[in-house]
This record gives C-alpha cells, structure tokens and sequence, in this order.
C-alpha cells in the first residue's frame, strides 16, 4: 500500500518523499493545519478506516493559520462574541466544547506539552447604547452559558484594573465575564492530533513538504499529482485553509464563490490586562472584534488586535501566493462586481480604509491607539509596539450569487470529496468539523467502515 523509497525524519515524520510507485488510499487529507490533523485523528481513533494520508505542502505542521503568531489563539465559544446570533454561539459552543474537552484530557496525559492557557474572559460596553444591548443579550444568552456574569464597574476593576484606570467616571461600563478564557496554541494542537493519531493507527502516512499541484477524477478515484509523486485515493478531504477553494475551482466546485483574504495584524504591549477583553462586534462585520489578551505562553505580553485588511495572496507573509489568489479569486466580472459591492458597503468602506492605516509605520500605532483605549484608556502610546510577522489572513468567502460576503466557514461537499474553507473561528470547531466530516467519508465509502460515533460523543461531547 504506502512505500516510502528514501526520507528523513523531522520530529519523527518523513520530511523528504520519494516514489515513484503508486500509493492508494481510501482517505487522503490534504492540509496539515488543525483542521486536517483534527480529521486526521478523528478518522484513525474513531473509525476503522484501513489506510488513510496525509499530505502537507511544508515543513511542520500547523505553519499557515493555525501558529501562534498568526491567530488571536481563542477558543471560541460564543459567550462574548456579540456578533453570533444565539443559533450560531449554540453550534459554536457545541463544538469548541469538544475542544475544550480534549485539551483538558491531554493536560491530564501529557503534562509536559503546554496546548493552552487559561484565562478570564470578558467582553466590554462602554456607553448607554452598548450596556443596555449588552444587558439584553445576557438575558437570552445565559441560559447557554451558565458560568457567564454580568459585572459592574467596581468588579470590572478588581479583574482588570487597567480597564478602568484613567477612564472618565461618568463612562458607563459593563461586561459579561467567564473563568473559561481558553487560550490555545493550535499549532501545538495540530502536533497532539497528528501524535495521538499515530498512536490509534501507526501505519498512517503522512508526507511533510509534499504539495497537491494537481487533482483530477480516475474511474474511481482521485488522482493526486505532488511534487513527489502521484497518489491515489477513494476520498480526499482538502483542508487546505484558502487554498481549498483554489482546489475545489480546479475540480469544477463553488464556481459561484471568491475569497476575500482578510489579514490581521497585531500591536504588543508589557502586561496591561490579566485576561482576554473584548469589544463589541460591528454587526455588520464577520471577523472578530479587536480585543486584548495574554500571549498563549507568555502572560507578561498583552497583545492588541486583529486588525482586518484586504490583501491579494491566500498566505500572510508569502507573495508567492499572489497568483493563486487570483486564481481562487476567479476571472471574470461577476466576483469583481461582488467585491465592489462589498467593499464600498457603507460600514465596511470606512472599516477597510483606516485598517490599512494601521499597518503603516507611526501613524499606524497613533491611530489604532485610540481603539486600544476603549479597553485600556490609560495605555500611552510608547507602550505600543507594532508585531512585526505576526497575523494570518482569514479566507473569507465572497457568494457571487448573493454579492455577499458570507460569516464564518464553509464547506462544499462534492463526488467522494469535501473542501473546508475556514476563516475564523475555525481552529476552535476542527474537531466539529472533523465530526461532520467523518461522518460524510464513511458514506462515500459506501459504509464499509464504521464511525464509532458513540465513543467520539462519549469522549468529547
Ligand atoms: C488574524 C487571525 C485571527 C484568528 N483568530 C482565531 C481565533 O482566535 N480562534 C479561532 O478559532 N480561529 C481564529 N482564526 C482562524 C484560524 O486561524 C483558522 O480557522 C484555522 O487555523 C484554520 O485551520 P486550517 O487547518 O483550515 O488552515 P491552515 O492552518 O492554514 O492549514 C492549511 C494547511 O494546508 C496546507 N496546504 C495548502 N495548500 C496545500 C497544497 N496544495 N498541498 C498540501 N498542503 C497544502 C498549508 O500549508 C497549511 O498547513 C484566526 C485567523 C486569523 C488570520
């Protein structure tokens, strides 16, 4: 079945793959970000699925979206993310619970491995208007979240004495606080899926600096051409952030959709909050609102952000992106039609425009300042410090049907393939997604296998 000729081994994994005989798989993941190691493990600890891969374009695992340094490291649950509907934070929650789960467990087994840290977390109004819809939506949403509270002034600044330090005393402020203020390197979180995956089923494959150049359909399977070789597979499963629109357009799928690539930059400061605080969301807008938290592992770092930017490359930081942007981007007028719809939408315009002001040199910082003062009105701007190389960017998807630009994730399920495009907050629901996904693998191999969807639900639900 896998016959690896000659490769070298990075923290145990083949690095370097040669071959040119013919690797057949049932299932072959192609992304190694947390979503793909997330399906990785669900399919090898939850299924009898005989041989399943994976292929992941770099080095490591976890380098694009899911490190550290290029996501604001949440686990997102809906509790404080005042632009979820009640609908959207219940299946949000349902899924960062599972998360949530695992962590706790592996804290448990593996006490040297540091995934998470944790923290309170609170979401902050300040003003009439955004304490009397703060109120209202703790009414209907402590019902999900039991361990929410609402707190006043006083309780606001024995938590976080910097939020209320400085600020006018006739400022009405209020927030909703949890003790569940989880803080995750999903990186290392992609490392514990794949290890524990490998544990389940040794025999899985999985190909580190192999990239997908080319899919197509076989009689009856795909054919998958890399860089170092071909593989074939009865299913193949892209988790390959942006990308996988790219891929799916190559295959004829979501024809109709274009990815706005959103990055998100980030300012640093010394300690100025002992948790995560967060703003209220612009309704209009699908990423989330700028907040303050501690570093995953380093407290002694409050960093301040996302800022939210279009840019033309489905990877931050890699201009060689750029053509595949536009690839996924489609030619055409229709999608560009949509971006203009969307961009010169009232709201967004002015959002748009003053986030590019805050990436540049000086008048960045003076500017994006005073967004940060909303949560810590006392912090002076030499305290600041622009994060150089440090944010993603979120593939956020364009519907050229609607001209809309379209919350959160998605997915597009096509002949025995499934493609997971995943802006925010898809690093906090890949073991969800990895639910779901299994759940539709199983069937395109005409249930030959089984889902032992009892002992998932039992571990993580
Ligand atoms: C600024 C910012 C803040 C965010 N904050 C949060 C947050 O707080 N909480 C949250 O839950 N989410 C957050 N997100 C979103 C989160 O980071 C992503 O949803 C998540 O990391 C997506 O994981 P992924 O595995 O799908 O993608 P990635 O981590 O990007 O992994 C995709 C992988 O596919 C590989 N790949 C691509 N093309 C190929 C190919 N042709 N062949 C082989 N491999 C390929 C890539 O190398 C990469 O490793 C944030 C994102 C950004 C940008």
């Amino acid at each position: 079945m896998v016959i690896a000729n000659t490769f070298q081994l990075l923290n145990g994994y083949p690095i370097d793959y040669m071959s040119d005989t013919e690797i057949n798989y049932d299932v072959l993941i192609v992304g190694g970000g947390v979503v793909g190691t997330a399906l990785l493990y669900t399919l090898s600890k939850y299924t009898d699925i005989k041989s399943i891969g994976l292929i992941e374009k770099y080095s490591d695992f976890g380098l694009v979206n899911s490190a550290s340094t290029k996501n604001s490291q949440t686990l997102h649950f809906g509790d404080i993310e005042t632009n979820y509907t009640f609908e959207k934070a219940k299946s949000v929650k349902l899924m960062s619970d599972m998360v949530m789960k695992y962590l706790e467990k592996e804290k448990l087994e593996n006490i040297d491995t540091k995934l998470f840290s944790k923290y309170s977390k609170m979401v902050l109004a300040v003003g009439k208007n955004q304490s009397e819809e703060l109120s209202k939506r703790f009414l209907s949403f402590s019902k999900l979240f039991p361990n929410l509270k609402m707190i006043s002034r006083d309780e606001i600044g024995k938590i976080e004495p910097r939020v209320v330090e400085g600020r006018d005393p006739d400022q009405e402020i209020l927030a909703l606080l949890t003790e569940d203020g989880y803080t995750v390197d999903f990186k290392r979180l992609s490392h514990s899926f794949v290890d524990n995956a490998k544990i389940e089923k040794p025999d899985i494959n999985i190909q580190l600096n192999t990239k997908l150049l080319k899919i197509s359909k076989g009689k009856d399977c795909y054919i998958v051409k890399t860089n170092n070789g071909e593989i074939k597979a009865t299913v193949v499963a892209i988790t390959a952030g942006g990308h996988s629109l790219m891929i799916a357009k190559s295959l004829g799928y979501g024809m109709d959709l274009s990815v706005l690539s959103m990055a998100g930059s980030f300012y640093t400061a010394p300690k100025v909050l002992n948790g995560k605080v967060y703003t209220i969301q612009v309704a209009k807008l699908p990423f989330a609102a700028i907040h303050g938290d501690p570093e995953v592992h380093n407290e002694n770092i409050t960093r301040f952000g996302p800022t939210a930017k279009p840019i033309f490359q489905l990877e931050r930081h890699n201009s060689s992106t750029f053509l595949e942007y536009w690839k996924t981007f489609g030619l055409g007028l229709s999608p560009i039609i949509s971006l203009f719809k969307i961009i010169f939408d009232k709201v967004l315009f002015g959002y748009i425009v003053v986030n590019f002001l805050y990436d540049l040199p000086f008048i960045g910082k003076l500017l994006f300042v005073r967004q940060i003062r909303m949560i810590v009105p006392s912090i002076k701007v030499s305290e600041l410090k622009y994060a150089k190389g440090i944010g993603g960017t979120r593939p956020q998807i364009v519907n050229n049907t609607t001209r809309k630009l379209e919350m959160g994730e998605a997915k597009l399920a096509g002949d025995k393939i499934i493609f997971n495009i995943t802006p925010s907050p898809g690093a906090s629901t890949c073991l969800g997604n990895a639910y779901s996904d299994t759940s539709e693998i199983i069937k395109f191999l005409d249930n030959r296998y089984k889902f032992n969807k009892e002992a998932f639900e039992k571990d993580l639900m």
